[in-house]
C-alpha cells in the first residue's frame, strides 16, 4: 500500500533519461517517425530479455517501453540501442521528439515526409524547451484519425483538403503549404511557450487555451478543420494488418514473433500496423478483431511494476474482460491517478486495501459508487451494467 494521493511525476521517461519504477528502470524508446524496422523490433525483443524483465509496453504515444531494466545494465542497453539506430543524441532532443503519426501512409507521401521532417526539426531545435508531455500529431490522410491521441499541435487536412496546422482543441487552424507545415508547427510551439503555456516547465496546449490567460491569434484559427473519423479497428488494410496488443503490453517473445511478419508502424491506440502483411498473425496476446473485449479495457501498470499502485491490475482486467458487456468501456487503475485513461469511462475499477472500488461513468479519482467489493461481486455488478 502506498499513498492514497498519487504523486504526479510531470515528466515522461526516455531511453537516455529512464524512470525508476517498482520493477526496475522503465526505458522508453521513441522509434523515428513512428516506424520500427523488423530488425529493430527483433533487437528490442532480445534486449528486453537480456537487460529487462521480458515485458514491453506500448504507450499511448506509440512508443515502446522496456521494463525491469537494472540500473547497472543501463549503459550497455544504451550502447545496444545506439547500434539499432534507436538512440537520440542527448536527453533534450529525445524529450522534444514527441510525435504520433497516423499509420496508413504510403512511402514518400506527405505524412511520411512530414513525420520525418518534424522528427529531425524537433531533434535539432534550439531554445525550444517544451514540457515533457507536450507532443505533436502528423495526421494527414484523407481525414484525421487521431483525434483521441494525446497531441498539442496537429498537422492535419483542412476542410478544403489542404494542410493545416492546428492547436489542440482549437476549432480551426492555419492553412500551410506542404513545405511550410513543419516550420508552422514549430512557430505554434514557440507561441505556446512565449504566451505563458508552461510557466513552471509544465503545461499542455488544451489547458492553456481553456484558461484563456492568452488568446490564440486569429491567424492560427483561420482555416476550417476537417471532422475527424473514428479510430480504426484491427484488420487488414492496404498498407498491412493492424493488430492490438492486449492491455498495451506484450512479452518480448511476442514482439519477436511479430517482427517476422515485417516492419511495423506504432500507433497511439495500443496497436501496431505490420507493413505488407495480409493475414492477421495468430500469436498469443495479439488482437485481430474489433469484437475482442480487451480492446475496450484500459489498464495501467499496477502492482508490482508501479510503486504507487494499491493493487494488481492486469490479471484483474483479464478476469473482468470475460464479463464485460458489449460496448462498455472499462478502466482498471492501480490508484486514483488514472494514468491509463485520464477521462471518464463507463466503469472504473480501483483496487484498495479494503477491496475493489467501482465508479460508474467517472474517472479513477471520482468517489466510488461501490467500495470494498470482491472480484466475484465486481463480476456480477459489471455483468449487469446497463448504460445510464
Ligand atoms: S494509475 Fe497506475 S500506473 Fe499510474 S501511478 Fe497509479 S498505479 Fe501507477
Amino acid at each position: 500500500m502506498t499513498s492514497a494521493s498519487p504523486r504526479v511525476q510531470g515528466w515522461c521517461p526516455g531511453a537516455l533519461r529512464p524512470m525508476m519504477s517498482g520493477d526496475g528502470l522503465v526505458v522508453r524508446i521513441r522509434p523515428w517517425a513512428g516506424r520500427l524496422r523488423a530488425a529493430q523490433a527483433a533487437g528490442l525483443a532480445a534486449l528486453s530479455n537480456r537487460f529487462g524483465n521480458g515485458i514491453i509496453d506500448i504507450s499511448s504515444r506509440g512508443n515502446l517501453q522496456l521494463r525491469g531494466v537494472r540500473m547497472s545494465d543501463h549503459p550497455a542497453l544504451l550502447a545496444a540501442l545506439d547500434e539499432l539506430g534507436l538512440l537520440d543524441r542527448d536527453p533534450s532532443s529525445e524529450a522534444r521528439r514527441n510525435l504520433v503519426v497516423q499509420p496508413f501512409w504510403q512511402a514518400g507521401d506527405l505524412t511520411h515526409d512530414l513525420a520525418t521532417g518534424l522528427s529531425q526539426a524537433l531533434s535539432t531545435a534550439r531554445g525550444l524547451d517544451l514540457p515533457s508531455k507536450f507532443g505533436f500529431a502528423v495526421d494527414c490522410g484523407d481525414a484525421p484519425v487521431m483525434a483521441s491521441a494525446s497531441a498539442d499541435i496537429r498537422i492535419e487536412r483542412g476542410a478544403g483538403g489542404g494542410l493545416i496546422v492546428r492547436a489542440d482543441t482549437a476549432s480551426g487552424g492555419q492553412a500551410v503549404a506542404p513545405d511550410g507545415a513543419v516550420p508552422a508547427a514549430l512557430r505554434l510551439a514557440q507561441w505556446f511557450l512565449q504566451s505563458g503555456g508552461a510557466p513552471d516547465g509544465r503545461g499542455r496546449m488544451a489547458r492553456h487555451l481553456a484558461q484563456k490567460t492568452a488568446s490564440l491569434p486569429a491567424c492560427w484559427q483561420d482555416a476550417e478543420a476537417m471532422r475527424p473519423v473514428a479510430q480504426p479497428a484491427p484488420g487488414v488494410y492496404a498498407q498491412g494488418v493492424l493488430v492490438g496488443l492486449a492491455f498495451g503490453q506484450c512479452a518480448a517473445q511476442t514482439l519477436g514473433q511479430l517482427a517476422r511478419y515485417g516492419d511495423m508502424r506504432l500507433t497511439p491506440w495500443r496497436m501496431v500496423l505490420i507493413e505488407g502483411a495480409t493475414t492477421i498473425p495468430e500469436i498469443d496476446g495479439v488482437i485481430g478483431t474489433s469484437r475482442d473485449p480487451r480492446l475496450r479495457i484500459s489498464v495501467c501498470t499496477g502492482a508490482p511494476g508501479c510503486i504507487q499502485a494499491q493493487g494488481e491490475t492486469r490479471n484483474l482486467a483479464r478476469d473482468l474482460a470475460q464479463v464485460l458487456p458489449q460496448g462498455a468501456i472499462l478502466h482498471v487503475s492501480g490508484c486514483a491517478k488514472g494514468c491509463a485513461r485520464p477521462r471518464s469511462s463507463d466503469l472504473t475499477v480501483i483496487p484498495r486495501d479494503s477491496g475493489l472500488d467501482l465508479v460508474y461513468g467517472g474517472r479513477a479519482d471520482d468517489t466510488a459508487d461501490r467500495s470494498g467489493c470482491s472480484v466475484q461481486q465486481l463480476r456480477t455488478e459489471i455483468r449487469q451494467w446497463v448504460r445510464g
